[in-house]
């Protein structure tokens, strides 16, 4: 008999299991329904397959995307694991050939669309009834649901399959659903004693950045020169932009194709092919685009527009990383993107849905201009508790300083003067760069001042600009294309006279893809060796090895075949296929750089439990807590510093964590067990689905502080 865990280490070769998989492998292996909420690249297929791998018999795992199907099976099949699928995609021999295996029980695993099972009279479902279904999954399961964003009408036929089947578990997966969305999909499948298993929806590898959309082309060519061996997506809101920008890289020497719903089907299968196996790196897309994209190691996702509403920039940017190695999400912010998207969210004769769809623009465009951590905006907006400070996004990473600027005043100022208050805040900056555009007049480009200011990026100069501006050192004139010119308080500048204060924005750390230092040319040889046999295989090549793989290889440079064992991702058949061709580039390299092993330094990731998540304390927190312990109530402490009632309870609820404040001193004793029970029910990740349950008598700071009471006692 084997264990999850020992299938976990011999047949997918990783070390430990992630979040809950091992208690929702446990309750499907009881035979009860589970529901699976978990992020993307959270690792939900293993919570169905190693169940598949236990029970005796098939799991039938139902699938809406085609193009997922064959990558499954693939990924499956690789690690040496009986799977197939019925699709559209086989030819009829092929068909016949699935059906034959399934006649005689050699699959563990069978992928097919929801629409199979119910098509033909049922005779697909007739047909299972003669095997011996042990399980069936349900993928992507807000589909079922109208609440969901991705609603399809196949999916509905699902709802009598627990009346077909009422002996066989069932299992339902998604990455996408609200409180509302969820209960309609266990109410919809007829689950009524399932156990509910939901995961934050952080995503701790994604290192979030919004930028000024002011310049972009060069801030997005020159991060891009520094990833040239990654992949990535950038998102634009045009069909016409996604060619455009996608030609103009091309151009710049980027390998770059566009994606969209209005190229042929051929077109569009061919650039996603491109993409997925790695020969081209960038896919320049149409929201059109992500949706059955399995690709494990995007290292990127670019937003040039803004997203709609924070779902869509949360799905969106959770297309990086699933192998869970860092990856970035970055946004080009302006304004006026929010205009051009307000137009488009005015719903014709339906005001209540433009209302809706405005506050949701509104609610993005805040998450944009706030300076409080993004994670934190996005964790919240999901109803969801996070630190105040994550350490990964741009908020938490740079600080603003004042500085004294008056040497750049001066350059900025000459500038001016040399062309004689006659160009706008544009040519000024390229002038002071140094362009070589010929936009730039010829003489000026014979000028002293040419070029003085091309140590600072058109970014920086653009705030320098605004600051020199409000200080009065300079002004703008006309409306439609504004000059910049002189003031009265511009001479002492330029004399020395006076002292110019600015502020910079200072990033405080670069984030980097890997926390050790690994050998990147290595880790570059692997990739290459990697992508010769996903060719060889005809799959892509994280279905080979993942990039989170490679990097362990060239991390901890294993000599031997025990040594490689140790390495995540080297399950048994894998071991015996690749172990040795992997081994060889690694020792190679290492003979020639005179390296050794460092596998000694590989401890088997524990996974970090709630407990162990860092809450800091902030002045802002000891202030409120102060104000408790001299008696205030928690209205009284709003009040006196400005702030809402729910900041304060907050506030205090860390305390409660920590164990100065005691749960009873904030919340009555009756309410607790309630609360209590609702949390154990429901787990504490997500409190708008513990505030529906336990309705008005209940407020969020309560539910909040029997959390913290929980993780105290724990
Ligand atoms: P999801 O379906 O939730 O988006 P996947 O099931 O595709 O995620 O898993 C994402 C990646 O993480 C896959 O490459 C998978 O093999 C890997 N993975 C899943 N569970 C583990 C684990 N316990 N340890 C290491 N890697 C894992
Ligand atoms: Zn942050």
């Amino acid at each position: 008999m084997f264990t999850p865990i020992q299938i976990l280490k011999d047949k997918f070769g990783y070390q430990s299991f992630r979040f809950n998989q091992e208690e929702i492998i446990n309750t499907i292996l009881r035979q009860q329904d589970a529901f699976v909420l978990m992020p993307t690249g959270g690792g939900k297929s293993l919570c169905y397959q190693i169940p598949a791998l236990i029970f005796p018999g098939l799991t039938v795992v139902i699938s809406p995307l085609i193009a997922l199907m064959k990558d499954q099976v693939d990924a499956l099949r690789i690690n040496g694991i009986k799977a197939s699928y019925l699709n559209s995609s086989l030819s009829s021999e092929e068909s016949s050939e699935v059906y034959n295996e399934l006649k005689r029980g050699e699959l563990k695993l069978l992928y097919i669309a929801p629409e199979r099972l119910f098509n033909n009279n049922e005779q697909f479902m007739f047909f299972l009834k003669s095997l011996r279904v042990a399980l069936f999954a349900i993928d992507e399961a807000h589909c079922i649901s109208h609440w969901g964003h991705d609603f399809r009408p196949e999916y509905r036929m699902l709802s009598s399959l627990k009346k077909e089947f009422p002996a066989v578990p069932i299992v339902a997966l998604t990455a996408t659903a609200d409180k509302l969305t969820r209960d309609d999909i266990l109410n919809k499948l007829q689950l009524n004693q399932a156990r509910v298993f939901i995961s934050s929806f952080n995503r701790p590898n994604i290192h979030y950045n919004i930028l000024p959309k002011r310049g972009m082309y060069d801030e997005l060519t020159t991060y891009l020169e520094t990833h040239h061996d990654d992949s990535g997506i950038i998102y634009v809101l045009s069909r016409n932009s996604t060619e455009t920008l996608a030609q103009k890289l091309t151009h710049d020497g980027f390998s770059a194709v566009p994606y969209h719903a209005g190229l042929t089907n051929e077109c569009r299968k061919k650039n996603q092919d491109l993409f997925v196996k790695d020969e081209v790196k960038i896919i320049v897309a149409t929201i059109a685009f992500g949706m059955g994209i399995n690709k494990s190691n995007v290292r990127f996702v670019i937003h040039a527009d803004l997203p709609k509403n924070i779902e869509s920039y949360y799905q969106e940017t959770g297309r990086a990383g699933r192998d869970g190695l860092k990856s970035e999400a970055i946004l080009y912010y302006s304004g006026g993107d929010v205009i051009k998207l307000k137009k488009f969210a005015m719903v014709e004769g339906n005001p209540e849905q433009s209302r809706i769809m405005l506050r949701k623009l509104s609610q993005m465009a805040s998450l944009c201009e706030s300076n409080t951590c993004r994670r934190k905006t996005i964790l919240n907006y999901f109803g969801e508790e996070a630190p105040d400070v994550c350490g990964s996004c741009d908020s938490c990473l740079s600080s603003r300083e004042k500085f004294d600027g008056t040497i750049i005043a001066q350059k900025a100022l000459s500038a001016v003067a040399r062309l004689e208050s006659r160009f706008g805040l544009t040519y000024v900056i390229d002038f002071l760069r140094g362009s070589k555009s010929e936009k730039i007049k010829e003489v000026h480009k014979n000028l002293t001042t040419y070029g003085i200011g091309g140590d600072i990026s058109k970014d920086d100069w653009f705030r320098y600009f605004q600051d020199l501006i409000s200080l009065g050192y300079l002004k703008q004139t006309g409306s439609e294309y504004p000059i910049l010119a002189l003031t009265e308080k511009s001479p002492a500048v330029l004399q020395g006279k006076e002292s110019v204060f600015l502020v910079k924005t200072i990033s405080k750390k670069e984030i980097s893809f890997s926390e050790k230092p690994y050998e990147k040319e290595l880790f570059n040889e692997l990739k290459i060796v990697r992508n010769n046999w996903a060719r060889q295989e005809n799959v892509p090549s994280y279905i080979i090895f993942s990039d989170a793989t490679l990097l362990e290889l060239a991390t901890y440079l294993p000599q031997t075949e025990e040594d490689i064992k140790k390495i995540s991702g080297f399950g048994e058949v894998k071991l015996a296929k690749y172990g040795q061709p992997f081994l060889k580039v690694v020792t190679t390299y290492c003979t020639k750089h005179q390296l050794a092993s460092r596998i000694s330094e590989k401890i088997p990731k524990r996974e970090r439990r709630t407990k162990a998540e860092r809450v800091v304390e902030t002045d802002t927190k000891i202030i409120s807590y102060n104000l408790f312990k001299d008696k205030k109530t928690i209205l009284e402490i709003a009040t006196i510093r400005g702030l809402s009632p729910a900041t304060i309870e907050s506030h205090l609820a860390f305390y409660i964590q920590s164990g100065k404040l005691k749960v009873t001193e904030l919340v009555s004793e009756d309410k607790i067990p309630q609360i209590v029970s609702a949390i154990k029910k429901y787990g504490h990740y997500l409190l708008t689905p513990l505030k529906e349950v336990l309705g008005e008598e209940v407020s969020y700071g309560e539910i909040r502080a029997v959390i913290n009471h929980l993780k105290y006692t724990n």
